[in-house]
């Protein structure tokens, strides 16, 4: 199978370039050419499977079986044995027919582990495959980043270069991309925002003979298969709740657009889901443009979930093509008119689409505070300020009759400080993060700029240097 970009001006290419392309040449993301669909009776046949085999299950035709399904179901095996929960995500009721999706047991407590774990095994599969090596960028919130790290401790063929915006993430989250002590791992930094390091991101991919030269590679949710990777816990859940006799319905902490747009290809592969929820908190650019049909961007506002303190959600363009009807001009032009005045209308045809599709709700800090409280309250269950943004609208909606599933996308441990000052606790680190708080930290600081940013990527990847394929100095 092969995937085609967003923008309809770059190449067709097969899995194993788009996995290294990350961001279309045209400055578009892939997809698919053809959504596969399961059958009923496929999809059926998922309960009950351990969840690295429902991964094999669902990856093997996302991937347009590009990778040999023995190699696959062993990249798979390896990702998800280290999570801290033998169900990898366990679901767990709250209230009567709501149940919390429990992504956070990987590494990094944070549901990046899900898809990271295995992109960083597919790269390094690809790259030994090609006798090659790789310069991965990437922009994190937070959660990207820790993710990154430690699913590429390992890797033979990649150098990673993380961007985060300073002072702006958690301690936590920082540290778990500051004291892994690699070589080919790299912190940095930046003097700016989220939205500033994904732009620098975007820029280093859109100067193509930088790109070139270092290989470059993305791990962003630019990615494709990122996102494919992320389509494998709705499927794993969706069946443990009886898909697909019956349908469920998804509320989805979101930033980027890529966890809910996982739920869509979930969707569009045969996934009975009734209701999708696009969760937001105060920045609201998807709650406000399902309402109105108009993406315009604020500033953005710093706020207890950081991780989706993000007004420019990548993502969205990749939904926007398939609402259009795969129409690339269509997409340009509103990309164009967003790069330009930071705003566009979606129209009469593409609004409606998209409010047939989703319903979006918006948290602000005094909702997530109530909502984390109540949901304490109510079942003991502790969620962490993204959750509860999902589990806020939720809220929202009153009584349903399909379970209704809430996306907890970080341990609640992850953001100790918010916590404490909501709730008036410190939820305890998982034991085998004992270390994470006292070891000496590996970070770079660098301006909000491209060419610093590049001088030090060029001066540091091993593809530029000439060190033989397989030595790890
Ligand atoms: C990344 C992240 C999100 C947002 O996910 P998107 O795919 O960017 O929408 C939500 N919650 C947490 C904890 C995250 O790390």
């Amino acid at each position: 199978m092969d995937y085609v970009s967003t923008r309809g001006l770059a190449p067709k290419l097969g899995f194993e370039d788009v996995l290294l392309a990350g961001l279309a040449r045209d400055g578009g993301l892939y997809v698919p050419e053809r959504w596969p669909v399961l059958s009923h009776q496929e999809i059926a046949g998922l309960a009950g499977k351990p969840f690295h085999e429902v991964a094999v299950e669902i990856l093997d035709p996302l991937t347009g079986g590009a990778i040999p399904r023995v190699a696959l179901a062993a990249m798979c095996k390896a990702a998800y044995g280290s999570f801290g929960h033998a169900a990898v995500t366990p679901l767990v009721q709250i209230a009567p027919n709501q149940f919390v999706l429990e992504l956070f047991h990987g590494p990094t407590l944070a549901f990046k582990d899900v898809a990271m774990r295995l992109l960083a095994r597919l790269m390094d599969y690809v790259l030994e495959k090609r006798n090659a090596r790789a310069t991965i960028v990437g922009a994190t919130s937070g959660d990207t980043g820790g993710a990154a790290v430690d699913a590429f401790r390992d890797a033979r063929r990649a150098d990673v270069f993380i961007l985060f915006p300073d002072g702006r993430v958690s301690d936590v989250q920082r540290r778990m991309m500051t004291t892994p002590d690699s070589p080919h791992l790299h912190a940095l930094s930046i003097a700016g925002n989220f939205d500033d390091c994904q732009a620098r991101v975007k820029d280093l991919f859109n100067n193509l003979p930088f790109r070139d030269r270092v290989q470059l590679s993305g791990i962003n949710s630019i990615n494709w298969a990122r996102i494919a990777a992320q389509v494998t816990y709705y499927f794993a859940a969706a069946v443990t709740l009886g898909a697909p006799h019956r349908p469920v319905s998804f509320a989805v902490p979101t930033g980027n657009f890529g966890d809910i747009f996982a739920a869509y290809v979930a969707r569009q592969m045969g996934l009975p889901i009734e209701r999708l929820t696009i969760a937001t908190n105060s920045n609201d650019i998807l709650a406000r443009c399902v309402k109105n049909g108009i993406y315009e961007t604020r500033d953005v506002v710093a706020t207890s979930s950081p991780s989706m303190d993000i007004q420019v959600s990548s993502n969205f363009e990749r939904y926007l093509f398939e609402a259009s009807g795969r129409d690339a001009q269509c997409v340009r032009q509103l990309m164009n008119g967003l790069k330009q005045s930071g705003r566009f209308e979606l129209g009469t045809s593409l609004a409606a689409a998209l409010h047939g599709e989703f319903c979006a709700t918006s948290a602000d800090e005094i909702a997530v505070a109530a909502t984390i409280k109540r949901v304490f309250e109510q079942s003991g269950n502790l969620l962490d300020p993204h959750t509860a943004c999902a589990a806020h609208a939720v809220s929202m909606q009153g009584c349903r009759s399909v379970p209704e599933i809430i996306l907890a996308t970080a341990h609640p441990a992850k953001f100790p400080d918010a916590m404490q000052k909501i709730i008036g606790l410190r939820p305890a680190l998982p034991s085998r993060l004992a270390r994470l708080m006292t070891d000496p930290e590996h970070m770079t600081q660098l301006p909000n700029d491209n060419r610093a940013i590049e001088t030090f990527i060029a001066q540091k990847t091993r593809v530029l240097q000439a060190a033989p394929l397989g030595d790890r100095a």
